[in-house]
C-alpha cells in the first residue's frame, strides 16, 4: 500500500538523533518546560525568521492562546474559513470570541477575501487566515485588507511550515502564527505538541503566562490562564526533526512538481500552482473530482492510499450550523467539500511509486 504517511521510512541518521535526543531527557530529569523546551523555542523561531516562539500543548492551543494574549474574546468577531481543521474554529470559539465563517476559492481551497470583505461587522477583531494544505496564497493582498480595516491578521500554520512568500516565512506576516507539531504535520512530534510565534514581545509574554496556569512567577498568578504546556521529549525530538525540515519540504515539493507535470485525467482537476514554488510545502497534496468515491475505490484496487480533507465544512456540523455566514452563502466550500481528495504526497515516496500513483489516477 503506498500510504498518505510513512514514518518508518525516515532515515537511520534521524531515528538515532531522536534516540538520542530521548535518552538525554531522560538522564536530564526535566520533563516539562525546561531546557529543551527552550532550546527548541530558539531554534524554531530562528528558522522561521521570527522574534518569539512559544511552545504550548497542540496547535489548536496555539490559537486560543494567542486570541486570549490578544484580548480577543466575548463580543469579538473573528473570520474564518469552514474548509479546515475543525480546530480552528474550535479555538476561536474556546476564546470566547464568535467564529464567523467567509466562502472559500474553489481552485485552492483558501478563504475568498472577497468573501471576507462581505462577513466584516464592528465587531470584527481579526481574520484567521489557514493556509490550507501548505499554501500562502495572496499574502500581500491580506495584509493590506487587514491594515486598511485596522484588525489582525492571524495565521493557522498548522499545515505550513517553512512555506514563503517573498523570502519570508509563514507565521511572520501577521500578529502571530500559530503551529501544530501533531505527528502527521510537515514537523511533527511523537504525540502532541504546537508552538505560537510572533515579534510581538508582550504578546509573547502573555502566551507564556496563558499556557502555565496564568502564572507570572510560580504560584502568582496574574490571568486566568491553561495548562498548555511544551514537554521536554517532544521539544528535544523536535529539534533533532527540525534538521531534516527543509530537506523534506523540498522532497515534498519534487513530488507535487511530478504530479502537475504528468496527471492528465478529463474527470480529474487539479488545485492552481502557487504563485511560486517556494508559497506551498505540500502538507497535502489535493485534486478535484465529481467522481470522488469510485476514484478512491479504484486507488485502494491500485495499492494507494487517499484521504479526504475535509468531507464535513465546519458550519455542516451539528454543533457551528448557527454560526454567521457570509450572507451569500458557502456554496464553494461545500461544492469542494464534495469534489476534493488528497493523494499521497510525502518525503519518501520513491519515483516508483509517484508512478503507480499517476498511473492509477490517469488510468481512471
Ligand atoms: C492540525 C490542525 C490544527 C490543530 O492542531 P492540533 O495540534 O491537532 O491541535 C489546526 N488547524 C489546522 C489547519 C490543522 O491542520
Amino acid at each position: 500500500m503506498i500510504r498518505m504517511n510513512d514514518f518508518q521510512k525516515d532515515p537511520e541518521t534521524l531515528l538515532q538523533g531522536q534516540l538520542r535526543a530521548t535518552e538525554r531527557v531522560f538522564r536530564s530529569g526535566y520533563y516539562i518546560l525546561g531546557p529543551e523546551v527552550k532550546k527548541f523555542e530558539a531554534n524554531f523561531a530562528k528558522a522561521l525568521g521570527a522574534k518569539f516562539a512559544v511552545g504550548v500543548a497542540n496547535g489548536m492551543d496555539a490559537i486560543e492562546i494567542g486570541l486570549r494574549a490578544l484580548g480577543i474574546g466575548p463580543g469579538d468577531e473573528v473570520i474564518t474559513t469552514p474548509m479546515t481543521a475543525l480546530a480552528t474554529v474550535l479555538a476561536i470559539h474556546r476564546a470566547g470570541a464568535t467564529p464567523v465563517l467567509a466562502d472559500i476559492d474553489g481552485d485552492s481551497g483558501c478563504l475568498s477575501l472577497e468573501s471576507t470583505q462581505r462577513c466584516l461587522s464592528k465587531k470584527t477583531k481579526a481574520v484567521l487566515l489557514v493556509h490550507l494544505y501548505g499554501q500562502l496564497r495572496n499574502i500581500q493582498a491580506w495584509k493590506t485588507f487587514c491594515e486598511a480595516n485596522q484588525i489582525h491578521l492571524l495565521e493557522d500554520c498548522a499545515q505550513s511550515h517553512l512555506a514563503q512568500d517573498s523570502g519570508k516565512f509563514a507565521g511572520t506576516f501577521g500578529t502571530y502564527g500559530a503551529f501544530s507539531f501533531y505527528p502527521t504535520k510537515n514537523l511533527g512530534a511523537i504525540g502532541d505538541g504546537g508552538c505560537l510565534i510572533t515579534q510581538n514581545e508582550t504578546l509573547a509574554q502573555e502566551s507564556q503566562v496563558i499556557r502555565n496556569y496564568g502564572q507570572k512567577n510560580r504560584y502568582e498568578h496574574i490571568a486566568l490562564g491553561m495548562n498548555s504546556r511544551l514537554d521536554e521529549l517532544q521539544a528535544a525530538i523536535l529539534s533533532e526533526r527540525l534538521t531534516y525540515l527543509a530537506e523534506f519540504t523540498e522532497k515534498r515539493r519534487v513530488v507535487a512538481d511530478q504530479y502537475f507535470a504528468a496527471i492528465k485525467n478529463s474527470k480529474v482537476t487539479l488545485l492552481a500552482k502557487p504563485q511560486q514554488r517556494e508559497n506551498h510545502v505540500y502538507h497535502l497534496f489535493v485534486l478535484r473530482t465529481a467522481k470522488r468515491e469510485e476514484l478512491m475505490k479504484h486507488l485502494q484496487a491500485k495499492g494507494v492510499e487517499s484521504l479526504v480533507h475535509y468531507p464535513i465544512n465546519a458550519h455542516q456540523q451539528p454543533i457551528f450550523t448557527h454560526l454567521t455566514k457570509d450572507p451569500k452563502g458557502l456554496s464553494t466550500a461545500e461544492t469542494f467539500s464534495k469534489e476534493c481528495l488528497s493523494i499521497p504526497c510525502h518525503p519518501h515516496l520513491t519515483n516508483a511509486e509517484i508512478s503507480t500513483v499517476v498511473n492509477s489516477i490517469n488510468e481512471f
